[in-house]
């Protein structure tokens, strides 16, 4: 069900109505509903309930503190990119001990403070990354736990950006050089071999790729069991796909129905083969926790009728939401006080100056100059991929806790964004 709906034709977000917020906070103002998070979260955590499991929610796709301390009170682990991440992670509550480390670039000042916070394990992507982690560990007289991240080499039939599981891509360790990989590793000093994963894409509207994805794991745990090697975790990464709204689309898979068809699967092989003796499982998902409980709340400052399109043209922009034009990604356009009248069809543009900066286009509207205007599902990779292009402050952040509104991130001031340079003199 959606937290974002129209109640008396007027869009609210839970029991509270979009112009309320407009009016207190501005526009462009990103707005989540806590509804919607924990019901998102708990469909994981109901799925794993009673199993030797972790759900460590990638930050990435929204890492303001507020999400992610009500994540870490629900007992969510985290996948993080960065140290910075790793700051925030501490910053909410969230405990480092349940925090998994991905990505292909780790420096070694992030390597040190994650080693210094006890992080739960590095997710490795190759053989390089192995000696200098294992240097870092060695210099702090620790031990580094690590899992590699395989490439399965399985088409996740995603957008070309997010697709990260074939051959072609710049993540993870080939398929065929995994084994090869993993005696590298076992071999050096200061490292805990303890985990595998992958993560083969996002936006996954078909749990089918992700089966074959845990099949290929399952194979190399196998492998490596057979020469001494044994895990303690299989990840499954994140990836599953939510529903844009856009006409004909498919939905996707429902977590429960995803969570419990890979369970039984696993389950199957650990009877088979080990006795029935679990392993730890974790997931990694980003979007399917976040993108259906946000929206970005927007004004029309301007219509701009053209002999071949029709422009609205509104306070949000490509700096505060990324996504159409990075991946021309179609995300719903909503009225937040839908009028009767004739539609006509608009491009929804910001004010930036570069063509790329649209947020929707060939949109039936029928709006006015001043109306608010809601883009949906827009709580994932929307204000983490926010910018200061055109030394544009960004945007404000609120989280509707039934009737309650409460800001979780100020709007930028522009004298915050140069606050940090100087002049030569
Ligand atoms: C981005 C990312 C995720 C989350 O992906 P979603 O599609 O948002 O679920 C998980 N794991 C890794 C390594 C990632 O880079």
């Amino acid at each position: 069900m959606s937290h974002f709906s129209i109640q008396n034709g007027v869009l609210h977000a839970d029991s509270v109505a979009l112009p309320a917020i407009a009016d207190t906070y501005g526009t462009p103002t990103y707005v989540y509903s806590k509804t919607a998070l924990m019901q998102n979260f708990g469909a994981y955590a109901d799925a794993c309930a009673g199993r030797d499991a972790l759900v460590c929610y990638a930050m990435k796709a929204n890492s303001n503190l507020a999400i992610l301390d009500l994540l870490a009170r629900e007992g969510a682990g985290f996948d993080i990119v960065s140290g910075g991440e790793l700051l925030r992670v501490i910053a909410a509550g969230g405990d480092p001990g349940k925090t998994i480390f991905s990505g292909v670039g780790k420096t070694v000042d992030e390597m040190k403070l994650a080693l210094e916070k006890n992080i739960l394990c590095f997710n490795v992507e190759s053989i390089p990354e192995l000696h200098r982690l294992n240097e870092v560990a060695a210099g702090m007289d620790k031990r580094a736990r690590v899992s590699l991240r395989v490439n399965p080499n399985v088409d996740a039939k995603t957008h070309p950006y997010i697709a990260t599981g074939l051959k072609a891509n710049k993540f993870g360790v080939a398929f065929d050089d995994a084994l090869e990989t993993y005696r590298a590793a076992a071999a050096l000093s200061h490292l805990d071999v303890v985990g595998i994963d992958c993560h083969i894409g996002s936006q996954l509207l078909d749990d089918s790729p992700l089966l074959e994805a845990l099949d290929k794991l399952i194979e190399l745990i196998d492998a490596l069991g057979k020469e001494g090697i044994d895990l303690h975790h299989l990840d499954i990464g994140g990836g599953l796909g939510v529903n844009y709204g856009a006409e004909g689309d498919k939905p996707p898979v429902p977590v429960g129905e995803y969570l419990g068809r890979l369970f039984k699967r696993i389950d199957a092989w650990r009877a088979d083969k080990y006795d029935g003796r679990p392993i730890k499982v974790i997931f990694e998902p980003g979007r399917s926790i976040v993108a259906d409980t946000g929206v970005l709340l927007t004004k029309i400052e301007f219509l701009k009728p053209g002999a071949e399109k029709n422009f609205a043209i509104v306070d949000a922009a490509m700096n505060d939401l990324m996504r159409p034009t990075l991946y021309q990604a179609w995300m719903g356009v909503q009225p937040v006080t839908p009028r009767a009248g004739e539609q006509l069809a608009y491009d929804v543009v910001g004010p930036i100056c570069e063509s790329g900066d649209w947020l929707a286009r060939e949109r039936a509207l029928a709006v006015e100059p001043g109306d608010l205007l809601a883009i949906m599902t827009a709580g994932a990779y929307g204000m983490t991929m926010a910018s200061n292009y055109n030394t544009r402050g960004r945007a404000a952040e609120v989280m509707v806790d039934g009737d309650q509104v409460h800001l979780i991130r100020q709007r930028e001031n522009p004298a915050d964004l140069f606050s940090l340079e100087s002049t030569l003199s």
